[in-house]
């Protein structure tokens, strides 16, 4: 059986160094008064439009973020794939609202997709929809009000750009998954992705939507896609998530007097994720899925029910993600077991990386437990070498 808590296995692709800077963090941002003060901080330097490199680089950016650039990225890909865990390069641009930087981040997207495509250890590419368009334009076609002119074709540019992506994938075989965001984006998402669905997924799954399981109607919509690929003879790609978005939703929902689209209690958020493992791979036929979880709970209850149903570790219709620079014990005691993992290694330009890193640094503050048990590892993993050079 399976374990977690083999740090050697977990951190071998770590040097020392590596291993002692992981330290330094996770104690760092299991404080939550140190995380709230950097936080505040960050924000009222860059309000200020001082340069925040010195305190936003060698802290949170060097441990979540593989470079500023695709070929920076390149010694991770390496380093990953010594241990037979692939990576996602994610350009981790989210919520642009200037044309020309959409243009530039369409253009950094088409060169991603390319770059995966020349390289057999990047499994997926993935990109967010409010780093392509306006989102405000998202969320009017999502509540199905009227577009202006302007906005119907910055939106037909939209769909325009998404859908060659997509087509790049497909000539390239290398699948793309569309990401979820906050729920007042998703339903002109969903479209597309299904149109894209439609279009290049009739051998394999090329497009991947997301379902955010923290949703109370999620599972229904999953079982729903289900049956418009059936009706619709295509392969439905589906990566699978809690949802990141808890705070802003609640938020909103409070504001403007509206019931929250998302559970009330985490118990229900992992029922629901429990019930989605159960019915993709039930159906891993006409599914091609991706976990993307740090729940250890979760994909120990995956890899059981693949077992019973005699889905084999290797099957490429299976992957399992985590986010670089977390969860190692996960993905690299996954990838050893014979399991796909992917590593999602986010990219980019400091500034454009900030709202990605917030969320991980609260992300941190909010699973307690989470960050607690990456720094028991690595400190686990710290002491096994010590004791070993000592020996
Ligand atoms: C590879 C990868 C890709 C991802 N892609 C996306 C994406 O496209 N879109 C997206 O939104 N997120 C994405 N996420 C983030 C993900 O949705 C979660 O926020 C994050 O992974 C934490 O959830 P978990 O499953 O790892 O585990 P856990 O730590 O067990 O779960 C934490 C999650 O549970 C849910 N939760 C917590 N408290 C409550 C509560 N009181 N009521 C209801 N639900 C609650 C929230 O979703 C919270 O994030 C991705 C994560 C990974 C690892």
């Amino acid at each position: 059986m399976i374990s977690f808590t083999n740090t050697e296995i977990a951190f071998a692709h770590l040097t020392n160094r590596g291993l002692l800077r992981a330290k330094f963090i996770f104690k760092l941002i299991s404080k939550p008064l140190f995380m709230n003060t950097w936080q505040l901080l960050l924000r009222v330097l860059l309000k200020l439009k001082i340069p925040v490199e010195w305190i936003a680089k060698p802290l949170i950016y060097n441990q979540f973020v593989g470079g500023d650039t695709l070929e920076q990225c390149k010694p991770w890909i390496e380093r990953l794939w010594n241990f037979r865990v692939y990576s996602l390069l994610f350009y981790s641009v989210e919520r642009e609202k200037n044309p020309e930087n959409i243009l530039s981040n369409y253009k950094e997207l088409h060169s991603a997709v390319k770059f995966s495509i020349d390289d057999p250890r990047i499994a997926f590419i993935d990109f967010k929809p409010t780093g392509l368009i306006d989102s405000r334009i998202l969320s009017l076609v999502s509540e199905k009000a009227m577009l202006n002119a302007k906005d119907e074709m910055e939106y037909d540019e939209f769909k325009t750009r998404v859908d060659s992506l997509c087509k790049l994938a497909y000539s390239g075989n290398k699948p793309i998954i569309i990401d979820a965001e906050e729920s007042w984006y998703q339903n002109a998402v969903e479209e597309l992705a299904d149109e894209m669905m439609l279009k290049y997924n009739k051998e394999k799954a090329i497009v991947y939507r997301s379902f955010q399981l923290y949703r109370a109607n999620m599972l229904e919509k999953l079982f729903q896609s289900h049956r418009v690929a059936l009706e619709n003879n295509y392969i439905l790609g589906a990566k699978i998530v809690r949802g990141a978005y808890m705070d802003s939703e609640r938020a909103r929902a409070v504001r403007l007097g509206y019931k929250s689209p998302i559970f009330e209690l985490k118990a229900e958020t992992d029922r629901a994720f429990n019930e989605a493992i159960k019915f993709s791979l039930s159906n891993v036929d006409s599914i091609s899925i991706h976990y993307g979880t740090h729940n250890e709970d979760s994909i120990m209850y995956a890899i059981s029910l693949m077992e019973s149903l005699n889905i084999a570790k290797s099957d490429d219709r299976v992957f399992f993600s985590q986010l670089f620079g977390m969860s190692d014990n996960i993905s690299f005691n996954l990838a050893d077991s014979g399991y796909k993992v992917v590593k999602y290694i986010p990219y980019g330009p400091l500034l454009e990386v900030i709202p990605y890193l917030m969320r991980r640094s609260m992300e941190n503050i909010s699973v307690q437990g989470q960050t607690g048990r990456e720094l028991v590892y690595v400190k686990k993993e710290i002491k096994r070498r010590k004791f070993k050079k000592g020996s």
